[in-house]
């Protein structure tokens, strides 16, 4: 069953966030763009891997995905998808990458070779696994869990991925997608001692989720961008331009007329994701393009935010503000 389900990760969040918010016409934005890009087809790959994790063997697993946690020595390590049972753990690495691929364990690199017979050198996978294996065992010893065996599988998800130079020992690491089931199965069979009771399985399960960190990127300080670049205002959902302002109840679209009664929430998230995770009310003025002081208030009141200081110093918290719903 699946205890921590996919989401984008952070610093998905904020690429997207941050082409929302320049011009298309910014020099920076053609990196952001193609960094973007990656992180999507790197998740659509994750999102590819779900369907094949119904076939396990059995009902006993636990699923989490995207889990960024803190090894014994303070490095942070980020698993795509760990399955735990009582009797060990599996790692599954997914890789979205399509062409012939050839895994160089010798030089610790994946090549891709492009139609065009190029070479593209990529960071291998398996020295990845086997790093976030140790990772892990060092965190179970750490928080006193009893050393579940860590199994680890590369699993590739792009339907027009080939492999040259397979030999049996590299198919025993890496698999097709249309394959992962049977890996998972052989992968269980070798493991019949229990580690854990039910009640260590979920107390295991619990700490992770508990210590699970989402990682930190900053947008404008990693692509030189200064804060007056960004775009302000509240962007409308249906055009995508700036000028919604907010008209008795509602936040009107100066050229669609499309109305939300909360698509201001999506502009304070990007505040908090592309600035700062606190802000005042001068500074959701500024950002949201508000001239009133009460109007700003009455915002940042009904967001029910933890704050301190008072009056004009008030600064509130954003750090666990997030939308849920649609506009
Ligand atoms: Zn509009």
């Amino acid at each position: 069953m699946i205890k921590k389900h996919r989401e984008k990760s952070n610093r998905m969040l904020i690429h997207e966030a941050g082409l929302r918010r320049l011009l298309p016409s910014h020099p920076q934005y053609p990196l952001i763009e193609q960094e973007y890009g990656k992180m999507k087809y790197g998740y659509k790959g994750e999102e590819a891997l779900d369907y094949y994790l119904t076939f396990l063997p059995h009902e006993n697993y636990h699923i989490l995905h995207g889990l960024r946690i803190k090894d014994s020595k303070g490095r942070y390590f980020q698993i795509d998808t760990l399955l735990i049972t009582s009797t060990h753990c599996l790692i599954i690495d997914s890789k979205y990458v399509s062409g012939k691929l050839e895994f160089d364990e010798v030089g610790s690199q994946l090549i891709r070779y492009k139609s065009d017979g190029e070479m593209e050198r990529m960071a291998d996978p398996l020295s990845q696994v086997a790093r976030h294996r140790y990772q892990l065992s060092l965190w179970l010893e750490h928080h006193g869990f009893p050393s579940l065996p860590i199994a680890s599988l590369v699993a590739l998800t792009h339907n027009k991925a080939h492999l040259v130079k397979t030999s049996p020992s590299l198919m025993k690491k890496v698999t097709f997608l249309t394959n992962l089931p049977n890996r998972v199965n052989e992968i269980n069979a070798l493991h019949s001692t229990e580690f854990l009771n039910k009640k260590d399985l979920n107390k295991l399960t619990k700490t992770l989720i508990k210590k699970h960190t989402p990682g930190n990127f900053n947008f404008l300080q990693t692509y030189n961008i200064k804060q007056e670049e960004l775009i302000k205002g509240v962007i409308c959902m249906t055009c995508g331009c700036n000028l919604v302002k907010k008209k008795r109840k509602y936040w009107t679209c100066k050229r669609c007329n499309t109305q939300s009664l909360s698509v201001h929430f999506y502009a304070i998230e990007d505040y908090k994701l592309l600035i700062s995770t606190t802000i005042q009310n001068k500074e959701l003025r500024d950002f949201l393009l508000i001239s009133s002081a009460s109007e700003a208030y009455n915002i940042l009141v009904s967001l029910d935010l933890p704050s301190v200081g008072h009056k004009k110093g008030r600064v509130y918290m954003l750090e666990h503000f997030r939308i849920s719903f649609s506009p």
